[in-house]
């Protein structure tokens, strides 16, 4: 499996110099060959040759008075400017004929001087790990690298990025064989939570990192400071690059947060079963919105990858299961309930249910269910997942807010406590 492994560089003044010229010269040349590939199209639906095209937007074009200053760079790296053109068109056709799964993806456009994040590519052609750790470039030089943790195996390409902020890195794409764990007898089942960040089906809880609170005070001072800036003044493309400092940095933590929490869970059980949330439907709130959109989609994407890699069984649970209706002790159905509500009792057993952790047991249950049925190992009774049932939790389902809608709290059979 290709795994990517990213960490920053520190490039000289001159080397920085020599990478500004080579990400001008791989957007010329894409651009370039964009344009051709457009013009062909219109004329008569034809597509250029890959060599064709590289003849036409590198070898020949050096040779003109135009572009005569692509000679100064790498061609791996312009030609690597290419295969992420033909890549591009490649996803646009797969994700029309249905290929590709995923959100339809559009057809590539022209980059600009001033898109705010600049990369280009290397295969391996064009790079090489030096013994001192540093990282020799192709007309660039021995680039300083901060090395995170060593990596496993040879790269296949190395991508280097310039972000807004102003800072460089380098993503190696390493293949690597999966390294399984040993096999555990461990299952969890985990349910994300607005109040807290998850609750687990054995009871431990993780609390929402609150990076994001404490960085909000910095960033709204940054982005004053930004406002009142003159437009196209100096003094404002400075305070647009602390702006994108202070997001980088919250962005940073957060990932690295998440990286330990699914390392840990992928490392302590064998199986982790998950709710399949409607990520984009979610919004609910300011802050919810910032913190759980981009941070269930990565966490679940992570525990996904990690067990991939590892060995491990991941488990995603259909939207329309009615992980907060049931009762995990017996099973009952208990109807819906407002979100408001965080403790209940069973109408039919009188267990007394915290929301999330029962939430947290109905979805191990359902997973473990599932995963026993596909292998022919038995079922659990009553908690087999109804593929049909109706989206009908409050706030945790794309239609929950509709207009039109029943309210809901007369729908509530449970017994609220508090
Ligand atoms: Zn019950």
């Amino acid at each position: 499996m290709h795994l990517r492994y990213s960490c920053r560089i520190y490039p000289t003044k001159s080397q920085q110099q020599a990478l500004a010229r080579t990400f001008g010269c791989a957007r010329v040349v894409y651009n370039d060959a964009l344009a051709l590939r457009k013009a062909a199209w219109k004329a008569d639906r034809s597509k250029i040759p890959t060599g064709a095209l590289a003849k036409s937007v590198i070898t020949d074009a050096k040779k003109t008075d135009a572009r005569s200053w692509l000679g100064s760079v790498s061609v791996d790296a312009l030609q690597s400017s290419l295969r992420d053109l033909d890549t591009a068109y490649r996803n646009y056709f797969d994700s029309k004929s249905g290929k590709r799964a995923g959100h339809p993806v559009g057809l590539p456009v022209f980059k600009s001087r001033k898109d705010s994040r600049q990369s280009l590519r290397f295969s391996r052609n064009g790079f090489r790990l030096r013994g001192n750790g540093k990282l020799n470039l192709a007309r660039i030089g021995d680039v300083r690298v901060r090395w995170s943790r060593p990596l496993p195996a040879d790269p296949s390409s190395v991508t280097i990025v310039l972000d807004p902020s102003g800072r460089y890195r380098a993503s190696f794409v390493v293949d690597v064989e999966p390294g399984y764990l040993p096999e555990l007898d461990t299952e969890i089942g985990i349910d994300l939570g607005l109040t807290t960040y998850a609750v687990m089906s054995d009871g431990t809880v993780i609390d929402n990192p609150r990076f994001l609170r404490k960085a909000e005070r910095r960033l709204k001072a940054a982005q004053r400071e930004l406002s009142r800036k003159a437009m196209g003044s100096k003094n404002r493309a400075k305070a647009r690059r602390k702006v994108a400092r202070a997001h980088a940095r919250v962005a940073d933590s957060r990932m690295d947060w998440m990286h330990k929490q699914t390392t840990r869970l992928i490392g302590e059980n064998q199986a982790v079963y998950l709710e399949d949330l409607n990520v984009r439907g979610l919004g609910r709130g300011r802050l919810a919105k910032s913190v759980h959109d981009a941070g269930w989609a990565t966490f679940r994407r992570l525990i996904e990858y990690k067990a991939a890699r590892y060995g491990r069984t991941v488990g995603i649970v259909p939207r329309a299961f009615p992980s907060s209706q049931l009762c995990s002790e017996c099973g009952h159905r208990d109807g819906p309930k407002p979100l408001a509500i965080r403790e209940w009792a069973c109408s039919a057993c009188g267990v007394l249910h915290d929301r999330d952790l029962n939430a947290a047991r109905n979805i191990l249950a359902a997973g473990r269910a599932d995963r026993l049925n596909a292998c022919g190992g038995p079922v659990r009774p009553g908690v087999a997942i109804p593929r049909q049932a109706q989206p009908v939790e409050t706030g945790t389902h794309r239609n929950a807010s509709r207009p039109g809608r029943k309210p809901r709290a007369a729908n509530v059979t449970g017994i609220p406590v508090q």
